[in-house]
């Protein structure tokens, strides 16, 4: 029964946090190992202190002998993780060029606009081609990141964002407007809205801001990196972007109008 509490354990942290699982066997073997007897409490709690000094200090320069470097960590950066349990988990790493590409159009959103940040959401796991950040299938290789809508409050122009860990607070389209998620639904593809369920705390007092959106999503797309950036329909239509780089993400993934996903060319 214990090993299979140990197996489950390793193959969660693995799931969210690659290198977790491999910290977890490396901590809780070694106390096997040792024959000391130490409380369980303990044991987990040596395991966490592990955990954080590795990602801190070991992964970023192991990631960077393979080709991915870490985003910026702190939230007064231009370019800032929407919530740190993104990095605690290690899941900001993307290729250098992605991540020069990101502080420049950073830089420029923030120059126009003081108030304005560039928030990122998940990105990629810091080691293996292939091997995907759950839930997102296709973030496996450092060329995707995730990135957050802007939105107003109380017509104030700011960083706030609705949903605590960046997804599943929509913009929902308009009676008169295409409904991607019901045709979707529709068509059994059950999954489509699923993450209305993992915004971790939401709140109704922001509005969506159209204008900024839209000029992020221009500043991404005329650079000659950018692959494609996928939003939802309605939204395409409502922010009018005509850019052929703007694309629907297809209804086998999830719905894409409370964040925007973007990735850059191999
Ligand atoms: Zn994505």
């Amino acid at each position: 029964m214990k090993e299979l509490g140990h197996i489950i354990a390793i193959i969660f942290w693995t799931l969210v946090s690659q290198v977790g699982g491999i910290i977890w066997l490396i901590n809780f073997g070694y106390f096997r190992w040792s024959k000391r007897s130490v409380a369980r409490a303990r044991q987990f709690c040596a395991f966490l202190l592990l955990y954080f000094l590795v990602t801190l200090l070991v992964v970023p320069p192991l990631a960077r002998l393979g080709g991915r470097v870490p985003l910026p960590l702190t939230k007064s950066n231009n370019l800032r993780p929407h919530n740190y349990i993104t990095p605690l988990l290690n899941r900001h790493y993307v290729k250098p060029r992605l991540r020069q590409q990101l502080i420049g159009i950073a830089q420029e959103i923030n120059a126009s606009n003081a108030a304005h940040k560039v928030s990122y959401l998940d990105a990629n796991f810091p080691f293996i081609d292939g091997f995907p950040l759950l839930p997102h299938l296709s973030h496996n290789d450092g060329r995707k990141v995730d990135l957050s809508f802007y939105y107003t409050k109380d017509n104030k122009k700011g960083n706030l964002k609705p949903a605590r860990s960046g997804y599943g607070k929509f913009v929902e389209p308009k009676p008169s407007e295409f409904n991607q998620t019901e045709d979707c639904l529709s068509r059994g593809y059950w999954q489509y809205d699923y993450t209305k369920y993992v915004t971790l705390g939401s709140r109704d007092d922001l509005k969506f801001d159209a204008s900024s959106t839209r000029r992020l999503v221009n500043l991404i797309v005329k650079e000659p990196l950018t692959q494609k950036l996928l939003i939802e329909p309605h939204l395409k239509y409502l922010l009018q972007l005509t850019h052929n780089k703007v694309r629907f993400q297809g209804c086998h993934a999830v719905r894409h109008d409370d964040h925007i996903h973007y990735q850059i060319v191999r």
